[in-house]
C-alpha cells in the first residue's frame, strides 16, 4: 500500500525505512526493502517496518521499499514485496492489482514462482525482457504494456544504477534532491528530503538516477510539471 525509492550518495536503508514509516497511515500487513548496488539484497516479512531484520548499517545507495496491503495471496513472508525473478537480479514492488496475472503466468513456462501474488509475474516478465537484450527502462515499459489493471511499480536490477518506476491508476510521486532523487506513493515521506516534486501520470515510465529523473509516455520523452510543496507534514 506504500512505495518508496531512494538513489543518491547516502545509505539507502535508513531513508527507505523512515519513508515507509511515514506511509504507515495507509495501513499494511507486510513490509520489505531491496538494495541494489552490485548484487541485489532483499529483506521482507509480515508485520511492521520496524520488525524487518536489517543490518545495523548498509553501504548501498540504491533501493526500493514497500508496505503491502494484500489482495492476491495472504499476508506471509513469501508474499511480502519486493518480489524477485528466477535469477534474483530483478526486484519489484507494486501497489495495485495485475488483473491478467494468470494469463501472464501461463506465458512463462519454466519460471519457478515463489509467491501467490499477482505481482511476482512482473519480476519474471522483466527477467525475460532483459534476457532478450532490452535495458531495464525498455523492459519495464514493454512489460507494463502487457499488464491489465492498476499499478504503481518500482523496479531495481543488479548492475543498473537507478530505479525504474511506472504507474497507472495508482499514485506515484518523484522528488528532486541534490545528488539524490526519490520516489514515493505520496509526498509525505519526501518532505524531510526535498520540497520539489512531480506527480507522474497514467502510463508514465520514469528513470530515477542519482543525477536526474527522466519520464517517458508511450515511448516519447515528456516533462512533468515541477511543484514546490509549501505545507508541512505535521
Ligand atoms: N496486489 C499486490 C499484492 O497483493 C499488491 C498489494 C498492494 O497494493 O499492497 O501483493
Amino acid at each position: 500500500c506504500g512505495i518508496i525509492g531512494y538513489v543518491g550518495d547516502e545509505s539507502a536503508q535508513p531513508r527507505l525505512v523512515s519513508g515507509l514509516q511515514k506511509l504507515e497511515y495507509r495501513g499494511y500487513d507486510s513490509a520489505g526493502i531491496a538494495l541494489a548496488n552490485g548484487d541485489l539484497s532483499v529483506t521482507k516479512r509480515t508485520g511492521l517496518v520496524g520488525d524487518l531484520d536489517l543490518p545495523a548499517s548498509s553501504p548501498q545507495t540504491i533501493g526500493i521499499g514497500h508496505t503491502r496491503w494484500s489482495t492476491h495471496g495472504p499476508p506471509t513472508d513469501a508474499n511480502a514485496h519486493p518480489h524477485t525473478d528466477c535469477t534474483e537480479r530483478v526486484a519489484v514492488v507494486h501497489n495495485g492489482i495485475v488483473g491478467n496475472y494468470d494469463d501472464l503466468r501461463a506465458e512463462l513456462p519454466g519460471h519457478t514462482f515463489r509467491s501467490e501474488t499477482d505481482t511476482e509475474v512482473v519480476a519474471h516478465l522483466v527477467e525475460e525482457a532483459l534476457a532478450e537484450g532490452q535495458d531495464l527502462p525498455e523492459a519495464v515499459a514493454s512489460v507494463t504494456e502487457r499488464m491489465e489493471g492498476s499499478y504503481a511499480l518500482g523496479v531495481v536490477a543488479a548492475g543498473f544504477d537507478g530505479i525504474v518506476v511506472a504507474r497507472r491508476a495508482s499514485p506515484l510521486v518523484v522528488g528532486y534532491g541534490e545528488g539524490e532523487n526519490f520516489v514515493a506513493s505520496d509526498v509525505t515521506p519526501l518532505l524531510e528530503h526535498t520540497r520539489s516534486v512531480s506527480y507522474l501520470e497514467d502510463g508514465d515510465v520514469a528513470v530515477v538516477t542519482r543525477d536526474g529523473i527522466t519520464v517517458e509516455h508511450e515511448g516519447q520523452p515528456v516533462e512533468r510539471a515541477r511543484h514546490t510543496i509549501e505545507w508541512d507534514a505535521n
